[in-house]
């Protein structure tokens, strides 16, 4: 899921991911909480008619941010008192306003309001925090049951502002026409509980059994890729997803680099989001079949070749190595949006090359497995 902060996925506009084949974007909850605030988004009709997005929607629960950009937060098991990183103002997030806010931006898919433990955390840091996650997703799950009728776009067509023609039709969410072998819940928005425990496996499989009893939509891992190697990532994820329902989305949070998610993939996770694609972009990183290239390197000042050889993507096929340099030496607006166009493809790619393989997998005669 490419990232979309503040309702934008940075440098690139909805049409050309849609032509990306990008099927849904995660918004941030905690940005859009305090600019343009969920209200205002509410009374245009959400967040998908707010920026022009019919397909698929995820928001976080505003709670990492809340805890990565406030040091001065204050934590009880209401909740977090934090500042605004904006303007100084003073703001409470519970389980039930995280929720609140979530359900007025209208995403299809919402998460539990959760703690994101900080690496490293020593045992009785964990075991605190996952008791306040338990609780504060018990209590999301809850208020999400009795308010998700809420949602601005229940049932309602999806036209843009000038009356034209619709989008393309929706790969999920609001509008989208409902066939007869639909799943109900296809139309209805859904809510997703994480799983924390820092890195002590036995705390995440008491976090992943008690949220499974909740019975939420889908299930997310949490708490991973916050500074600690990569090998306790992979310990985590391995020990973790096997408690979690096949049937359900399995979702890891904030991972990661294009060899990761395609071994993530492999092991069962269904969906993933991270920065990494769109901010490496913006900063000269491109993610190549050849390995990482630094277009700012002055090797490429002329070098005619596509970005990656093997890329077929709308930049590879029409613009060099050369040019991308010169965009970024010159600091040209377009330089973050081709980077990002680009390295988007890749990782979509890599994803589905993993669809591919799977598909084929279970295509395949029984007598060849
Ligand atoms: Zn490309």
């Amino acid at each position: 899921m490419p990232v979309g902060t503040q309702g934008t996925v940075k440098a690139v506009p909805q049409e050309t991911l849609e032509s990306l084949g990008v099927q849904i974007i995660l918004g941030n909850t905690y940005h859009l909480y305090l600019r343009p605030g969920h209200e205002a988004i509410r009374r245009i009709g959400g967040l998908h008619k707010f920026i022009s997005w019919p397909h698929a929607l995820l928001t976080d629960s505003g709670g990492f941010q809340v805890f990565s950009l406030n040091e001065l937060r204050k934590v009880t098991d209401d909740g977090v008192r934090f500042r605004s990183h904006l303007d100084g103002s003073s703001h409470f997030f519970t389980p039930e306003h995280s929720i609140d806010v979530q359900i007025a931006l209208g995403a299809d898919i919402c998460m539990a309001f959760d703690e994101c433990t900080e690496y490293p955390a020593d045992r009785p840091r964990a075991e605190e925090s996952l008791r306040l996650t338990m609780a504060w997703a018990r209590r999301s799950l809850d208020h999400f049951h009795a308010h998700s009728h809420e949602v601005p776009w229940h049932e309602q067509e999806f036209l843009p502002p000038n009356g034209g023609v619709p989008p393309v039709p929706r790969i999920g969410g609001p509008g989208r026409p409902r066939t007869s072998t639909d799943d109900p819940s296809a139309s209805r928005m859904q809510c997703f509980g994480i799983v924390q425990g820092g890195m002590y496996t036995d705390l995440r499989r008491q976090c992943a059994e008690r949220l499974v009893e909740m019975d939420f939509d889908g299930y997310a891992i949490g708490g991973l890729s916050v500074g600690e190697p990569r090998e306790l990532t992979l310990e985590m994820i391995a020990e973790t997803l096997p408690l979690l329902p096949r049937d359900k989305p399995r979702y890891v949070m904030g991972v990661g680099y294009p060899d990761e998610i395609e071994q993530y993939a492999r092991m069962g996770v269904d969906m993933m989001d991270c920065v990494l694609p769109t901010r490496a972009a913006r900063h000269g990183l491109l993610f190549t079949s050849e390995g990482r290239l630094n277009i700012k390197n002055k090797q490429y000042a002329e070098d005619k070749g596509p970005p990656d050889p093997a890329c077929d993507c709308m930049v590879c096929r029409r613009y060099s190595r050369a040019y991308l340099r010169h965009l970024m030496q010159s600091s040209e607006a377009l330089s973050g949006t081709l980077n990002t166009i680009h390295n988007l493809a890749f990782y979509l790619g890599i994803m589905r090359r993993v669809r591919d393989a799977l598909q084929s997998e279970r295509a395949a005669p029984v007598l060849d497995r």
